[in-house]
């Protein structure tokens, strides 16, 4: 099928910094779930989807939804999307590039006229980012089913809850718990890396082979404090000197693993003064992988670790757990349509796992799932510099539509 894929590669990069407009923040891009520039960019991705004879509605939680019929009515929909919510100060590409560039694909379609055995259903996803309220991936949360009726009494920073600005942007939210997708067949997201590695390698797309999972601890250490010129260094229990040697342990337990980050990203001490041997640290564990197996060794390996450390000098270390989402394996089929579109556009077909939580971990609970990834200039993301080339962009572009047109739900 010979799409004019170039033409809609250069209308989606001027979309893109078009879009950018829409932010409640003049001078630079924020654009919160449910906010004023949320409802524009809704407003105009919707416009969009109609002129592409596409039909759409916002559902009960302000996710914009459109439907590309296929041969038949009812076909199952190969559903493709991407969140339309930023962070504060955010770039242009995290998130809107998988909206719109699901839309450029169906607008090739129905340029060329041509209708699929399957539907496409073009997904605007709210709230992926989960800065507005105290919840995040609300959109896709309901779009999988998955939404809790406690979630909905999330407040955000001005004391509102995600159920009063639902109804204040004239959704239902007495229906967001059941405005669940039906007859979705699969579920793809383009996005951009967000990390350095396709740069690194040299390469403009890669199939996402899982979305890691995450394990966050609260790591004590407890010592003794005392006078900073009259302890003698033997005999001291020192908690910042302990912390340190554990968190180099936590560093090399990661690096022995591919694929593992471990990051210990807060480090408190008490009592804080210049001439006290602290007799507290307290610090925070990130630990990720693409496997829950691997993860849950890695976090035992350091609990065992810093225990040996702990005992040794004479330090008392405790380990709490403040959060654990599992791992999402992308879904084999669809890694292999992806895999099959690379091949047939003369690219490599590499694999690497996404460190970051996405839309697709979540749309995993209804349907097949995988995502493509682009490269982004030197991995920067959640940052006004987040660029990809327009290059890249044509080429996810083209690979996001191969494997539209070639999917077999
Ligand atoms: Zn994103």
């Amino acid at each position: 099928m010979d799409l004019d894929s170039a033409g809609a590669a250069r209308r989606l990069m001027a979309r893109l910094d078009a879009f950018a407009a829409f932010t409640d923040e003049p001078g630079k891009l924020t654009r919160l779930y449910l906010s004023p520039s949320y409802r524009a960019a809704c407003d105009q991705f919707a416009k969009w989807a109609q002129a592409a004879g596409m039909r759409v509605r916002v559902d009960a939680v302000g996710n914009v939804r459109a439907r590309y019929e296929g041969k038949t009515a009812d076909a199952p929909a190969l559903m493709i999307g991407s969140h339309i919510d930023t962070v504060r100060d955010a770039g242009r590409f995290d998130g809107n590039l998988g909206a719109l560039a699901a839309l450029a694909v169906v607008e090739q379609l129905a340029e060329n006229g041509v209708r699929l055995d399957h539907a496409i259903e073009v997904v605007a996803i709210g709230d992926e980012e989960g800065v507005r309220f105290s919840a995040a991936m609300t959109g896709s949360r309901a779009l999988a089913g998955q939404l809790s009726a406690t979630a909905m009494q999330a407040k955000d920073g001005e004391g509102v809850t995600l159920d009063q600005a639902l109804t204040a942007f004239g959704c239902d939210p007495a229906r967001a718990c059941a405005c669940g997708a039906k007859g979705v067949a699969a579920f793809v997201e383009l996005h951009i890396e967000q990390g350095p590695v396709l740069e690194a390698k040299g390469l403009a797309l890669g199939v996402v082979s899982a979305i890691n999972g995450a394990t966050r601890m609260q790591m004590t250490v407890n010592g003794v404090a005392g006078h900073a010129g009259c302890v003698p260094m033997q005999l001291r229990r020192d908690a910042v000197a302990a912390a340190a040697e554990m968190i180099l342990a936590i560093e090399a337990r990661a690096k022995a693993e591919a694929d593992l980050v471990a990051t210990v990203g807060r480090l408190e001490v008490e009592p804080g003064a210049i001439n006290v041997i602290p007799g507290l640290a307290r610090f925070s564990l990130d630990v990720r992988s693409p496997g829950d197996e691997r993860r849950r060794r890695a976090v035992g390996d350091i609990d065992a670790a810093a225990a040996a450390i702990a005992a040794r000098r004479n330090v008392e270390m405790a380990m709490q757990p403040i959060h654990e989402a599992a791992a999402y394996v992308c879904d084999a089929r669809i890694v292999a349509g992806f895999d099959r579109a690379l091949t047939d556009m003369g690219l490599p077909a590499f694999h690497l796992p996404s460190g970051a939580g996405h839309d697709t971990m979540v749309m995993g609970a209804l349907a097949p799932a995988g995502m493509l990834f682009v490269r982004c200039a030197g991995g920067i993301s959640h940052n006004p510099a987040e660029s990809i080339t327009s290059e890249d962009g044509a080429l996810a572009l083209a690979a996001l539509t191969r494997f539209a047109v070639d999917f077999r739900g």
